[in-house]
């Protein structure tokens, strides 16, 4: 990671210059101290990841001003944009770039036009690449309930208030990365294979994420599994029961992905950190995000590596691509994790956290959000009101 840091002048003497909306105030001790030098990759991608990343910029930029960071700001190529440009879905000067950065700050990549190219020169392709490059194993993926929001959420409000949860997803490993792989054959009799691969210590490493994060919330872990079927999940089960034990404060429950679905629906509120494979992650983290209101809303953090990968959960969603209507939310939020996670900046995350929140209580809905007695804004203007929202909090 490559961070250099100056020590100066207490940026904030006291409490008197800083006003976090609903943060309690022990949460504001933790002081900007430090002048940051923040190196960040922006891959803005496909879809709506620029233009959802464009307002994430600015509110990170917003942040470093009122901190007095310096932000340097370097965009690459990604996804079906890079194949358009030079034919590779990662560039290695993308690459390159994301290695020697503080940071990685993603958009999303997916575009039809590519749907019959071959694997490898799929945006998709260049996703999977960049993880595995930055070595981020572990994808964090928060599913937090916003009050504002009751009527966004097709669940009933007294169900879903409360919902706190830490998607703790294996990012590296699983279907999405296991060899062999092929479609073989003529068409009318293809065959197509994915292997399901996971090693103990693979499986070791992302549990020892998930205990760590429960130990600093609810103290629960959830680990979803099908180990009534497959191999895998045998194990998993059996590596998680083990490493569970080094977490005695901890508590462990297991439970079968299909089961897992469907409580999170009827009851959000039980669980606390779920922790799972690739691809069982992938697709529970995207239900979590419709039991919150939007997959809009939710942000990631894919950290484990040298330098960490910050991304709403979202993709492309190129039906309301070029409209200006996407929630940059997710993606707004997904710099606040960058700022906790790769920077160590607690209150300045925090500020962006809690200038979200602010807006949505004044009633900000972009269309995905936007129910009976609300106008939907922008994506701009959502960010827009975001950056407000953080000069005044820094007043
Ligand atoms: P998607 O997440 O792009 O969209 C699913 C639905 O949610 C769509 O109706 C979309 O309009 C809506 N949506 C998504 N983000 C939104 C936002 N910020 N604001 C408002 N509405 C939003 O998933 P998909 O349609 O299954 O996939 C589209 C493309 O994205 C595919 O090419 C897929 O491979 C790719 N994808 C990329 C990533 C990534 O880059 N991390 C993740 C998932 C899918």
């Amino acid at each position: 990671m490559k961070l250099s840091i100056q020590i100066c002048q207490p940026y904030f003497r006291s409490t008197d210059r800083i006003k976090v909306f609903n943060y309690p105030i022990t949460k504001l001790l933790n002081y900007s101290i430090f002048s940051m030098h923040l190196k960040i990759t922006v891959l803005p991608g496909d879809g709506i990841g620029p233009e959802v990343t464009e307002q994430a910029v600015l509110v990170l930029q917003a942040v470093a001003d009122g901190f007095g960071h310096q932000l340097q700001l370097q965009t690459k190529l990604i996804g079906g944009a890079a194949l358009t440009a030079v034919n590779d879905p990662l560039p290695a000067d993308t690459i390159e770039s994301c290695l020697s950065s503080t940071a990685v700050l993603l958009g999303a990549v997916g575009s039809p036009a590519f749907d019959h190219n071959p694997g490898h020169l799929r945006p998709e392709a260049g996703l999977l690449r960049i993880r595995r490059e930055l070595g981020a194993y572990a994808n964090l993926r928060p599913a937090k309930f916003f009050p504002a929001l009751e009527d966004s959420s097709p669940l009933r409000p007294e169900l879903v208030r409360g919902t706190d949860i830490m998607i703790v997803r294996e990012l590296l490993g699983g279907a999405y990365f296991g060899s062999p792989r092929s479609i073989e054959g003529e068409p009318g009799s293809r065959v197509a294979v994915n292997t399901m691969r996971y090693g103990e210590a693979e499986i070791e490493r992302i549990a020892r994420v998930a205990f760590d994060l429960a130990m600093k919330r609810r103290r629960k872990v959830l680990s979803v599994d099908k180990a009534n079927v497959l191999e895998c999940s045998r194990l998993w089960r059996d590596v998680v029961t083990r490493v569970g034990k080094d977490y005695p404060e901890v508590k462990l429950g297991h439970q079968y992905v299909d089961s897992a679905a469907m409580l999170l629906v009827q009851r959000p509120t039980d669980f606390d950190v779920l922790l799972t494979e690739n691809m069982f992650g992938d697709i529970l983290s995207d239900q979590a995000g419709g039991v919150v209101g939007s997959l809009g809303l939710l942000a990631s953090a894919s950290i484990g590596g040298p330098v960490g990968l910050y991304e709403p959960v979202h993709g492309s969603a190129p039906d309301i691509a070029g409209k200006g209507i996407a929630n940059p939310l997710g993606a707004i939020l997904s710099a606040a994790m960058l700022l906790r996670h790769s920077c160590q900046l607690e209150t300045e995350a925090a500020c962006i956290e809690s200038a979200v929140s602010a807006v949505l209580s004044e009633g900000a809905r972009t269309a995905d959000l936007a129910g009976k007695g609300h106008a939907a804004i922008s994506t701009a203007e959502m960010g827009h009101r975001v950056v407000e929202a953080v000069k005044a909090a820094l007043v």
